[in-house]
């Protein structure tokens, strides 16, 4: 039996996957009750399963061959009426249908990062997003984020200490994952003027930006700046539809539709035929309104059950983020709780039945161990009480005053 390394490539030591991802196999693993306040994807019943296997059953010629790598011309339409609904009206040649957002974000650092570059993220950050950047050699260095989203004026000194401008700057602007906030229109117009000093790319990773429950609609980067070349933005129907589908689309200046269709060549050849059919059937079908108004609306319950039960629970010893749409809460242990750990928290939590995701997973640098990301989407509001008592107990386990 040949018992000598394989022949890996350098690169392989930048791969690093996603914790998120990770916590997810391992639940699905577990046999016992769990609430799971660390999943990022609506709950089943949330989900348009009867419209979707309607769809999916209707014939359609060529459904099973292959289709053109930039995407279904049906599809593409869609999306380009998705757009201009959403306040950011876009051409076809900008659109590159995508397998799910996570393929749009692999192909903006493709694109744009050799090892070595300077690539900023979010502090706290979506790891895929910051794996996926250090996959292809990218430095990684974290921007904070507040109530109203990314720091962009700590940007400056930031950049000035790394001793090179930023090839690319990842932000998720609207109800960030992990945290929830938004991104305010005069820091996304700041952001647009600092990107054109570096000549650096925007990557406006956006997909909950459609299940806004309260508060004033932010206009997108590419509504406050039509066509702008130094943005990249990476959408999906996983959040707005249901994440199985795999489904996403790239709005990128049309110059790049070259270099994104030759990588995806090299990569996959086109997305699913019969999935990106069934998109643009349920799409087109109009439901897709009448289902996001049902969702976000439950979504806003799901929130203020989750916030509720723990401002009841942790009172002042918890700081808590409170989004106006999307899928998560970001949680802060203050007061006589100042020291507690999430990550040691994790396996007493999964024993008393309830998942999150610590904080140091949405960092580059292990930070935020007081903190941890929960979803409100997965679990009604009687679960959810349920779920906050569970957490009570493990967090008295291990940080107990
Ligand atoms: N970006 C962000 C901010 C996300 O939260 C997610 C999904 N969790 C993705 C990208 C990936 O989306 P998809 O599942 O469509 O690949």
């Amino acid at each position: 039996m040949y018992s000598a390394p394989l022949p890996l490539a350098g690169r392989t030591s930048d791969l690093s996957g996603s914790i998120i991802d990770s916590c997810a196999s391992l639940l699905a693993r577990q046999q016992h009750d769990i609430v799971r306040f660390a999943v990022g994807a609506p709950s089943d019943d949330l989900l348009p399963v009867d419209m979707l296997d309607e769809c999916y059953a209707r014939p359609s010629a060529g459904k099973y061959g292959y289709g053109a790598t930039e995407g279904e011309a049906a599809l593409v339409e869609q999306i380009l009426a998705l757009s201009e609904s959403a306040g950011t009206p876009t051409s076809a040649d900008r659109i590159l249908v995508t397998t799910g957002g996570m393929q749009g974000l692999d192909l903006a650092f493709r694109l744009f990062v050799d090892p070595g570059d300077l690539v900023i993220v979010e502090g706290p950050t979506y790891t895929n997003g910051s794996v996926t950047a250090r996959g292809y050699g990218a430095r990684l260095m974290q921007v904070p984020v507040d109530e109203d989203g990314m720091v962009v004026d700590a940007l400056p000194d930031l950049v000035a200490s790394a001793g090179q401008p930023p090839k690319v700057i990842y932000t998720v602007p609207t109800f960030q994952n992990p945290s929830g906030v938004t991104l305010t229109l005069e820091r996304r117009r700041r952001l647009l003027e600092l990107a054109e000093q570096w000549g650096a790319m925007i990557v406006d990773d956006d997909p909950y930006g459609m299940l806004r429950f309260t508060g004033e609609e932010v206009p997108g980067f590419l509504s406050i700046a039509p066509g702008h070349p130094l943005v990249f933005s990476v959408r999906t129907f996983s959040k707005i539809i249901a994440p199985g589908l795999r489904i996403g689309w790239v709005d990128a200046d049309a110059r790049l539709q070259p270099l994104l269709i030759s990588a995806r060549q090299a990569m996959d050849t086109c997305t699913s035929m019969p999935t990106q059919r069934l998109v643009t059937q349920f799409v087109a079908s109009g439901q897709l309104a009448a289902h996001l108004s049902r969702t976000t609306g439950l979504f806003r319950e799901r929130k203020d059950a989750m916030r509720a039960a723990l401002e009841r629970t942790f009172g002042a010893d918890a700081r808590v983020t409170d989004p106006e749409g999307g899928f998560f809460l970001w949680l802060t242990f203050t007061g006589r709780y100042a020291h507690a750990d999430t990550e040691a928290m994790f396996e007493p939590a999964i024993r008393e039945g309830v998942a999150f995701i610590p904080g140091p997973a949405f960092s580059i640098d292990g930070s935020f161990r007081q903190s941890l990301r929960l979803s409100y989407a997965t679990s009604g509001p009687e679960r959810i009480e349920e779920g906050v008592r569970r957490l009570q107990r493990a967090v008295d386990l291990v940080a107990a005053p």
